[in-house]
């Protein structure tokens, strides 16, 4: 087979799952990265994982520049499917907030789109990494009677936004999937490809490659897990913080790569939440703060006890209960995932943290 897939940023924390599903299925991936050393570093990290896989990366320094993509179309111009993960998650930038997160977010999603258009005249399937941020209502928090859905739409503004980075991530997400969308139907009579995007909340889970964690850097979302590690019995909290719902990283990979394969997805916005699963209705299972990140590490690594902290909040279900209301029964029944629970995700992301990393 050689059905050419590419995908954007794929040295990224998500995107290495990604293609790790990609090519155990015999995919042929041309990835981009930023730097000629991040491209040499996936290509030699899944060699010794896949020998005989087709995997290609070009640089592309910066996908918000005009025309970024043009030459990655020029040399392959028979990409089949487009896998758009590139996007600014770290935090702490000095940058302008529409620097550091409405451009890269929003101007990159419209570069690959039209370069898509323009020069990729075999794309079918095209599948954007969103965000949850572009689901979640903030005045709906701990409202029961509101539940998110693949429906939901985020109504912030970037004007509300901008003043901090946090809100102005999670705007520069939902701005850049409404414009995604806004394009499939502004050139709806001449587009040859299907956009389905993914929603993730919080993405946790193993690191691709043990050697991410040597490295000691973990991306924004795996590092949570990395704080509750070092912390120690005294630790004074926060403890109900960050309160948010989280899905596992092997199980947004596989999300990915689904709409490939299943027109079903065409047009759709998939919403993986941990324990969730066509036969499964319990939606408070995802939620977590720092308080249920100890009580897992406490109860599934009993060589921490005493060494890390027990948290300090009696009534974690109340304290839980402030967090978002959801529902993703269309995303379970559309791909018939059990999403994998959260326990097991954060217990696999710590034990691949304490056998390879170090905690300080
Ligand atoms: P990572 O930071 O690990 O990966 C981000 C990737 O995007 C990297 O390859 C990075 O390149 C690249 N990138 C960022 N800015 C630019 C830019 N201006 N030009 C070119 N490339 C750029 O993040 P994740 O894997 O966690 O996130 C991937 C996607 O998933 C993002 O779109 C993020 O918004 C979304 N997401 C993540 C969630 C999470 O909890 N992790 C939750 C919901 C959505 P480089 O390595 O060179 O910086």
């Amino acid at each position: 087979m050689d059905e050419k897939v590419l995908v954007t940023g794929c040295n990224g924390f998500i995107a290495l799952h990604v293609l790790d599903v990609l090519l155990s299925e015999k995919y042929h991936v041309i990835g981009t990265a930023r730097s000629q050393d991040k491209a040499d570093q996936v290509k030699e990290s899944f060699k010794k994982l896949y020998p005989y896989a087709q995997l290609e990366v070009e640089i592309v320094p910066d996908i918000t520049k005009s025309g970024a993509f043009n030459d990655v179309f020029k040399k392959y111009p028979d990409i089949q499917h487009v896998l758009h993960t590139a996007s600014n998650f770290s935090f702490g930038h000095d940058q302008s907030t529409e620097e550091a997160y409405l451009i890269p977010a929003t101007q990159g999603t419209k570069n690959i789109l039209e370069t898509s258009l323009t020069l990729g005249k075999k794309v079918k399937r095209f599948v954007i990494t969103s965000s949850f941020a572009s689901i979640m209502d903030f005045d709906h928090e701990g409202d029961a009677n509101f539940i998110h859905t693949e429906a939901t739409w985020n109504p912030t503004t970037w004007e509300k936004a901008k003043g901090n980075e946090l809100s102005a991530y999670i705007a520069s997400k939902k701005l850049a999937e409404e414009s995604a969308w806004t394009f499939m139907k502004k050139h709806e009579s001449e587009v040859p490809f299907t956009l389905t995007t993914v929603c993730p909340p919080y993405v946790w889970g193993p690191q691709m490659f043990d050697s991410s964690v040597k490295r000691g850097v973990l991306n924004t979302s795996a590092e949570l897990i990395n704080q509750a590690l070092k912390t120690t019995p005294d630790f004074k909290g926060p403890f109900d913080t960050p309160n948010g719902i989280g899905c596992d990283v092997r199980d947004v990979a596989l999300l990915h790569v689904l709409p490939l394969r299943n027109e079903k997805l065409a047009g759709k916005r998939l919403f993986p939440v941990n324990g969730t699963g066509v036969k499964q209705h319990n939606y408070k299972n995802a939620r977590f703060n720092m308080q249920r990140v100890l009580d897992v590490l406490n109860k599934k690594f009993p060589e921490l006890r005493g060494k890390i902290s027990k948290g300090g909040i009696e009534d974690n279900e109340k304290a839980l209960a402030a967090g978002f209301y959801y529902n993703n029964d269309e995303t379970c029944k559309l791909t018939g995932i059990e999403f994998k629970p959260l326990e097991v995700t954060i217990h696999d992301a710590a034990k691949q943290i304490l056998e390879f990393g170090s905690s300080d």
